[in-house]
C-alpha cells in the first residue's frame, strides 16, 4: 500500500498519509490544523513493505551484512524465520520483544 506525503499549505505541516486505494484518495485533512487544503506530494511516494512481504525473502542460509542489523526493522526478524521454519510458535510476548526492539525501548530496559 502506498503512503503518500502531505503539505498542508496554510500551516505548512507535512505529514504522510496510507492510502488504500489509488484510484479513489480519501479527504485528506491537516492533523495540525485541522485545514483541508492539503497538496499531495508526489515524488515523495514510498511503499510499505509488510513484514510478511520481509519474512518470505529472508534467506536464513545466507550470511547476514552489516546493513541488515542498521536496519531496525529487521530486528527480530530473523529469530521469526528461523522458528517459522522449525514450526515453532513464539506466541504474542515475542512480537512484544521484537517490537519494543524495534522502537528502541529494549536499549533503555538493559
Ligand atoms: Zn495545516
Amino acid at each position: 500500500m502506498p503512503i503518500y506525503e502531505y503539505e498542508c499549505k496554510p500551516c505548512g505541516a507535512r505529514f504522510s498519509k496510507l492510502v488504500m486505494t489509488i484510484s479513489n484518495p480519501p479527504q485528506v485533512d491537516c492533523p495540525k490544523c485541522g485545514g483541508g487544503e492539503v497538496e499531495k506530494l508526489i515524488s515523495r511516494v514510498r511503499y510499505h513493505r509488510s513484514e510478511s512481504d520481509r519474512l518470505s525473502e529472508l534467506d536464513t542460509s545466507k550470511p547476514r551484512d552489516e546493513s541488515f542489523y542498521k536496519d531496525s526493522r529487521n530486528v527480530g526478524l530473523w529469530a521469526k524465520k528461523r522458528a517459522k521454519d522449525l514450526g515453532a510458535d513464539l506466541g504474542s510476548e515475542f512480537d512484544e520483544v521484537v517490537d519494543k526492539a524495534r522502537s528502541g525501548e529494549i536499549l533503555e530496559d538493559l
